[in-house]
C-alpha cells in the first residue's frame, strides 16, 4: 500500500521512514513538508496539494506534534483517506473523539498508535499479569529532555505535554497490561517558571484492587535513562525495563531488543491490517489519564528551564 508521510522531523527520519523502507506491506509514495524531503520520495509542500495530486495514496501518516495534527487529520479524513496518529493522539481529548466519528461516519481507518505498547515484553507482561492479585506498581520514567527533544520548542508551550510527553508511553503500557482500569486520584506538576508544562510530575492512582499504584516522571535526568514499570503481586514481582523492551519476574530476565527496536514496524503492520480488514484503533486510555492529571494536578513552579 502507498503512503504519504506528513512532517519530517526527528520521529519520521528515526523511526518512520526505516519502518516504512523496510516493510513487505508499504510503500513511500509522497511527504508533505515544509521543509524537509526523502530522497526518491515525491515531495509536497502543501497536504491539500497532495491529497489532489495523488489519489492512489490511500493512507496519510502524521508525524506531527499534536497541536496541529487535527487539522492535518481531519484533511485527509474528509478527502477519504486512512489515517495513522503518532502519539499522541491529539492535543484534546475531544479533537480525538471528533476524528474517531469521522472516520468510522466515513467508513475509514483511523489508527491512534501507542508505539511503548508495541515495545517486544509489552504482551508477555500482559500474559503474566493478567491472572496475578496487584498489590503495588510503580512507573519510573526519567530522561534526559535536552537529549530526546533538543530545540523543541511545541513541548513546552499549551498542548504540547511537557514530560507527559515520554509519560504517556508509560501510561500507554500501563492501560495496556493492567486486567483493571485505573483513574488518576491526585498529581503534582512541576513547571518551570519560564514554561507552560510540566518538567516533572508525580501521579497517584485509584485501583479497583486497592493496589498501590503511582508514577514519577522527570526530564532532569542525566546519565542512565529509567523507563521502567515495577508491578508486585501476590505471585511475584514483575520489572519491565528499556520501555517495555525487557522484562524479569522475580529476577528472572527475558528480552535483549534495545528500547525503542521493533516498535513501529509493529506499528505500520498492524496499520496495513486495520486497512484490509477496514478497522480503527483509537484507544484514549493513556490520554484520559494525562488529562485528569492536569485537571486534578498541582502546580509547584521550580527552576526556570532553558535548552
Ligand atoms: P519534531 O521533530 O519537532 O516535529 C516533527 C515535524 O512536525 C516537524 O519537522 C515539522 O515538519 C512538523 N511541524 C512542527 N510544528 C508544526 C506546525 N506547527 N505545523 C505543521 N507542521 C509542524 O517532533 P518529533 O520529535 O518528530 O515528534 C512528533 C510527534 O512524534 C510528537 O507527537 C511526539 O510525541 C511523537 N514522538 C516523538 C518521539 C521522539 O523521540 N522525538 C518518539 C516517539 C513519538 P516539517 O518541517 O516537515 O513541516
Amino acid at each position: 500500500m502507498k503512503v504519504a508521510l506528513v512532517g519530517i522531523g526527528k520521529i519520521a527520519v528515526d523511526q518512520h521512514i526505516p519502518a516504512i523502507r523496510d516493510s513487505p506491506d508499504w510503500d513511500l509514495a509522497a511527504t508533505v513538508s515544509r521543509q524537509g524531503a526523502v530522497d526518491g520520495v515525491e515531495a509536497f509542500t502543501d497536504l491539500g496539494e497532495m491529497l489532489e495530486a495523488r489519489p492512489d495514496i490511500r493512507v496519510v501518516s502524521l508525524c506531527l506534534p499534536p497541536v496541529p495534527r487535527f487539522d492535518y487529520a481531519m484533511q485527509a479524513l474528509e478527502a477519504g483517506r486512512h489515517v495513522m496518529l503518532e502519539k499522541p493522539p491529539g492535543a484534546t481529548l475531544a479533537e480525538c473523539h471528533a476524528l474517531d466519528a469521522a472516520a468510522r461516519k466515513a467508513g475509514l481507518t483511523l489508527y491512534a498508535t501507542w508505539h511503548s505498547r508495541a515495545a517486544d515484553m509489552v504482551a508477555a507482561a500482559k500474559a503474566w499479569l493478567a491472572d496475578k492479585a496487584l498489590t503495588r506498581l510503580t512507573v519510573t520514567w526519567k530522561e534526559d529532555v535536552r537529549r530526546w527533544h533538543p530545540g523543541q520548542d511545541w513541548i513546552w508551550e499549551p498542548g504540547g505535554l511537557g514530560v507527559f510527553d515520554p509519560g504517556i508511553n508509560a501510561l500507554s503500557i500501563l492501560t495496556e497490561i493492567l486486567p483493571d482500569p485505573l483513574h488518576v486520584t491526585e498529581a503534582r506538576l512541576d513547571v518551570p517558571e519560564n514554561r507552560q508544562t510540566p518538567i516533572a510530575a508525580s501521579l497517584g492512582f485509584h485501583h479497583p484492587g486497592g493496589a498501590e499504584v503511582s508514577a514519577v516522571f522527570d526530564w532532569r535526568q542525566e546519565g542512565a535513562q529509567t523507563w521502567e514499570i515495577e508491578a508486585v503481586t501476590e505471585g511475584g514481582t514483575l520489572k519491565l525495563t528499556e520501555g517495555g523492551a525487557h522484562m524479569a519476574v522475580d529476577g528472572s530476565t527475558s528480552g535483549t531488543a534495545a528500547a525503542l527496536s521493533g516498535e513501529y514496524p509493529r506499528l505500520y503492520a498492524h496499520m496495513a491490517e486495520l486497512v484490509r480488514d477496514g478497522r480503527c484503533d483509537v484507544d484514549l486510555r493513556p490520554m484520559t489519564l494525562v488529562a485528569d492529571a492536569f485537571t486534578l494536578g498541582r502546580r509547584v513552579t521550580v527552576a526556570p528551564f532553558e535548552d
